[in-house]
């Protein structure tokens, strides 16, 4: 899969940082130079390898010091977040014009996947309710009017083909005529579809640039195939240049490409990548998210969350008196309540057990785990006496029933939280042994 030899050399790198109590400089260079070498494996060009390593380098050894993580977990954060900003940052959306239609238009070289990607963008903006208009555009590549007809139906949305294309019929005006048919039919968003060459040449440079005055769009993406390795730069900036563009897609994301050009893309040309293609389909597609895309390549998208919870949530003392307590099997329901409560605002509760190491055999039982319930286990636990908080053991069936009377629950739902309580200070208990604190320190990653 894309990025599938880039995320096991940087596994490998990171293993090589586990167990280290403290960082020397030579360890911080050893791992930037195996990051680097992956990165330049993976394609990604060579400015952009020597902007992110640099960062990272920078950043190892300055002294972003956190109590909650250990600098192998540290240098993984550092990496994510470099990789999340190489990737644009933020996710950004399609800008709507004030004034409909909305204009996008796809450029790209031939067989980048924008026919494709203009039945995918349609569908999706018409299940958004909008009402896109497809433009035949594209009248260089033999049958690509046809294609864009076929797509236009699977999609479900109106088409503007007036040319029949293979080499006939002005791009340009075609583009202009589709922005009167749509104004005139109320279509609010128009999607046009631009003729690519299989290289960078000037003459459709200039054709793209001349639709781009045209119609004055308001977003024009740059299609580009993942696939396409070291030539991703300087397909990227010639389109830059010869017309630019407001955004990038990123297609063929399914295929095995080595990532390079997904890398590459955004941090060279300063555009963010807005969507991802990921195979023939017209559902095969989604916005693209940095952050999201980051943690896939990292392979770590749990621990990772994992890591910013424990960050925001504990502080060391804390977490170090919960894993005695679990260590010892004095975990009480009194403690489980309080974790929930400090876990409540942190989102999952469910999430957060579930990322634990050693918990993935209870990621069923915790599928269970209503997050929705939190509220409902809250009283359920303060219907107890203190006496019962600390020894469970306490709850039989007549407290059980004066618990679901007390908290407006059923005995049923009391009785499936003393179960999970169970569990999981069982769980918690394996997961502690040894007497290494597993939250957050989470041990070796
Ligand atoms: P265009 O010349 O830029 O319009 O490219 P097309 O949309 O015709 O796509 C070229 C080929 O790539 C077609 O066979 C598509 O089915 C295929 N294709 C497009 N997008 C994707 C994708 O995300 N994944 C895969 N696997 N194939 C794709």
């Amino acid at each position: 899969a894309t990025f599938g030899n880039l995320t096991d050399r940087l596994a490998d790198t990171f293993k090589n940082l586990r167990g280290k109590g403290k960082l020397s400089e030579a360890d911080v260079d050893g791992t930037v130079r195996e990051i680097r070498r992956a990165l330049l494996e993976a394609d990604v060009a060579l400015e952009v390898v020597k902007q992110f390593t640099g960062r990272v380098r920078e950043r190892a050894l300055g002294h972003e010091v956190s109590a909650a993580l250990n600098p192998a977990q540290q240098v993984v954060q550092i990496v994510n977040d470099e990789l999340v900003t190489i990737l644009g940052g933020e996710a950004r959306r399609i800008q709507f014009a004030k004034n409909p239609p909305t204009v996008i238009m796809l450029a790209g070289l031939q067989g980048a996947g924008k026919t494709t990607l203009a039945g995918k963008l349609s569908k999706w903006l018409a299940a958004d309710g909008h009402t896109p208009l497809l433009v035949a555009a594209d009248l260089q590549r033999p049958n690509a009017v046809t294609q864009l007809q076929v797509v236009a139906e699977q999609a479900g949305v109106a088409v503007f083909a007036p040319e029949p294309g293979n080499g006939k019929g002005d791009p340009v005006k075609v583009s202009k005529q589709a922005m009167k048919f749509a104004k005139d039919k109320q279509h609010d968003v128009v999607i046009i579809d631009t003729a690519g060459r299989l290289g960078v040449d000037a003459e459709l440079m200039k054709q793209a640039a001349n639709i781009r005055k045209a119609v004055d769009p308001d977003e024009v993406l740059f299609v580009i195939d993942a696939m396409i390795g070291q030539d991703a730069v300087t397909t990227a900036r010639a389109f830059q240049e010869g017309v630019d563009f407001t955004g990038v897609v990123l297609s063929k994301l399914d295929g095995d490409a080595r990532g390079g050009a997904a890398l590459s893309v955004a941090s060279i040309t300063g555009r963010p990548i807005m969507f991802a293609s990921t195979g023939e389909g017209l559902d095969d597609f989604e916005p693209f998210h940095p952050d999201r895309m980051a943690s896939r390549i990292l392979d770590l998208g749990d621990i990772l969350t994992l890591i910013e919870t424990a960050q925001k949530t504990f502080d060391e003392e804390e977490s170090r008196k919960v894993a005695e307590k679990f260590a010892t099997d004095t975990f009480t329901l009194d403690d489980f309540l309080q974790q929930m409560q400090q876990l409540k605002n942190m989102g999952s509760i469910k999430g957060m057990l579930g990322m634990l190491p050693g918990a993935k055999g209870m990621r069923e039982q915790l599928d269970n785990f209503d997050e929705s319930e939190i509220t409902r286990t809250e009283a359920i636990i303060q219907s107890m006496t203190k006496q019962e908080r600390t020894t469970p053991k306490l709850l039989n069936g007549s407290r059980r029933v004066r618990i679901a009377r007390g908290s407006g629950t059923t005995v049923t739902e009391v009785n499936a939280l003393v179960n999970r309580f169970e569990q999981a200070a069982k769980m918690m208990k394996t997961v502690a042994k040894g007497g290494v604190p597993q939250i957050p320190g989470m041990g070796p990653i």
